[in-house]
């Protein structure tokens, strides 16, 4: 440690955590590795309020390993519609089918991280939260608080940052009930070491805190700066007809994988009248009135953000080029549908 006492740190979080910590869903008892997982799956990369929405539905539907592994794929990606991202829930049903067969979660981290979707992240996390043993899930709020502690200005996503933050952490997780001290921290560095604005004055840990002596605290700790997004602009059709709206199922690889999708065209410039007609021929369209009904549509993914506009079509019933399909609304609530898309389901039915 660098000199502070990790007994006293302990103690001053566990107290600040019994008056200030966050009520969660995920924390609640049982906090059984299924539960852990479940949640460290959908946490990696939605924000914890939309997580908690959804988090004891999807636990109603698939209590356990065992149920998960036995459902079908579709309906799991279906059940975890709104959380995005949808190559976790694939890595979770492959997971529990793994588990399902081994009888039990392993506790060891080598054995962790050979289970799909589970990366050295969620490793620390199943150790930590389910089995309380001090390994630290070094998210970006833990990382923050502990690089501030010990007074470290280097780049905090930089192996060295993390290797110290991860010593630091570990002694203090060692010196109490390491899943509650990691609930803990996690909630000191949401609510009160915050990356913009540390609350210095409300933070039980300012009197062994570095960052905070130096008299600029936000200056450490500060996350890499992320490359801009790439925008690109979209007409997606919402072909209409008396067989239903017009829908195909997406390559098994690839961004989306496995989820449906309506027609579109994605261009970096406003696509063309002619590419949008080349997709309709693609798709086996026939017989086409486009209505001039239009609604705006935009979705924010991790490297991309696509901006443009649904249009409404109508066409023959004429069979589609395979896969595609006419789907009415009984089949449309049957499919999985990315967020990306649904502002094409939005009208109509
Ligand atoms: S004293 Fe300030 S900088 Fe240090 S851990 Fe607490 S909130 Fe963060």
């Amino acid at each position: 440690m660098w000199g502070a006492d990790a007994q006293f740190l302990a103690r001053a979080l566990l107290d600040w955590f019994s008056r200030e910590g966050r009520d969660l869903p995920w924390r609640r008892p049982p906090r059984t590795p299924y539960r852990v997982l479940v949640s460290e799956m959908m946490l990696q990369q939605t924000r914890a309020e939309v997580v908690a929405q959804r988090f004891e539905a999807f636990l109603d539907r698939y209590p356990n390993f065992e149920a998960l592994a036995a459902a079908e794929l579709g309906d799991v990606l279906r059940a975890w519609e709104g959380l995005g991202y949808y190559r976790r829930a694939e890595a979770l049903w492959r997971t529990a089918q793994r588990i399902a067969a081994l009888g039990a979660v392993p506790v060891s981290r080598e054995e962790l991280l050979e289970l799909p979707g589970v990366g050295p992240y969620s490793a620390s996390a199943v150790r930590a939260f389910a089995f309380s043993l001090p390994d630290a899930a070094l998210d970006a709020n833990l990382r923050r608080v502990a690089v501030r502690l010990a007074g470290d200005s280097s780049d905090p996503g930089r192996a060295p940052a993390q290797a110290g933050a991860r010593k630091l952490l570990e002694g203090i997780l060692m010196a109490g009930p390491a899943a509650e001290l990691s609930d803990a921290i996690m909630d000191l560095g949401a609510m009160v070491c915050t990356a913009g604005r540390p609350r210095c004055d409300a933070c039980p840990l300012q009197a062994a805190c570095a960052a905070t002596r130096s008299g600029a605290p936000e200056e450490f700790g500060r996350p890499p700066v992320r490359p801009a997004r790439r925008e690109l602009q979209i007409v997606a059709l919402r072909i209409e007809s008396e067989q239903g709206v017009l829908w195909r199922p997406r390559p098994t690889k690839g961004l989306l994988a496995g989820l449906w999708e309506p027609p579109h065209v994605l261009a970096s410039d406003e696509p063309s009248e002619h590419a949008i007609r080349r997709v309709l021929t693609e798709w086996g369209v026939l017989g086409v009135h486009v209505t001039g009904e239009r609604w705006p549509m935009r979705h924010v993914f991790t490297h991309q953000v696509w901006v443009g506009e649904v249009r409404r079509v109508l066409a023959d019933a004429a069979p589609p080029a395979q896969p595609a399909r006419w789907l009415d609304a009984a089949g449309l609530a049957g499919i999985a549908v990315p967020s990306a898309f649904r502002a094409v389901l939005s009208r109509g039915w």
